[in-house]
């Protein structure tokens, strides 16, 4: 029972309790000779603050549940409530605004713009928020701070290492102070030392209040989080939290 896990959460202190992320019997068939069943009657809620990782094997429905979660797909049934919101009752238009606003998207392959610096990948994160472009620059800048590049805003991609080039695509993320931000295998692309370095840096990002969802394919780092929904063929077959909030690598039981 998922309701079990939340209550021990909003004990725990670690978070307010708000739900930022409902799914309820969430159900996604990809339609074709062989219909796949991507995920099946998913349910789980997301509260303001929690650290999670969603775990699995591949092909076993991470990514349909990010683009799901982040609303860039809709589910065949079942629902998702993002900030109390249901996707299903929202127009396209209203649900770009939503997802451009409230939502924060990091990706395995970055999709930084290569002819753009590091400062301007980050402020055109923040295009649709409606802020004027002088915020929007010192916004940036400030998000670039928080993931420790503040010394390379003028460099572009190419300029960058891969551990450097997702801290960029995680501060354009959080730019703008999404309710959430959905992390697909953000170090797949990275060598251990710097995903350790980057997982590191998003335990800090959610110690300093940011409620982030992190997809992986890889165990030992999602044992470092307090929270893991384990997936497999579509289904969450786990949705495990630290008692005391604390994940086990932190009371070195890894
Ligand atoms: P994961 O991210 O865990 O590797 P995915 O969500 O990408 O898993 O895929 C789950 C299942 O859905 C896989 O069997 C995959 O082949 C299938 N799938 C993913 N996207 C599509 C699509 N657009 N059309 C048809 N099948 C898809
Ligand atoms: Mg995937």
């Amino acid at each position: 029972m998922t309701e079990a896990y939340t209550d021990t959460r909003v004990t725990s202190g670690r978070h307010s309790g708000e739900p930022v992320m409902q799914l309820s019997e969430v159900t996604k068939v990809y339609p074709g000779a062989t219909p796949v069943v991507a995920l099946n009657k998913a349910t789980f809620t997301i509260h303001r603050g929690e650290l999670v990782a969603i775990v699995g094997p591949s092909g076993s429905g991470k990514s349909t549940l990010l683009q799901v979660m982040g609303s860039l797909d809709r589910p065949s049934s079942g629902t998702v409530r993002i900030v109390g919101q249901n996707v299903a009752d929202m127009p396209d238009r209203a649900l770009a605004v939503m997802r451009a606003t409230r939502i924060g998207f990091v990706f395995q392959q970055f999709f930084l713009a290569q002819h753009a610096t590091a400062l301007e990948n980050v402020a055109d994160g923040l295009l649709y928020s409606g802020v004027r472009h002088k915020d929007r620059m010192k916004a940036a800048a400030r998000a670039l701070e928080r993931v420790g590049l503040g010394h390379r805003i003028d460099h572009r991609p190419t300029q960058l290492s891969g551990g450097e080039r997702q801290r960029v695509a995680i501060a354009r993320a959080l730019a703008g102070n999404p309710a959430i931000v959905l992390a697909d295998e953000p170090t797949g692309n990275l060598d251990s030392v710097n995903g350790a370095a980057i997982f590191k840096l998003i335990k800090e990002l959610n110690t300093e209040g940011a409620t982030i969802v992190v997809i992986t394919h890889d165990r030992g780092l999602a044992t470092q989080l307090p929270r893991r929904i384990e997936v497999l063929d579509g289904r969450i077959v786990s949705d495990i939290s630290e008692p005391d909030g604390l994940a086990s690598s932190e009371k070195g039981l890894s």
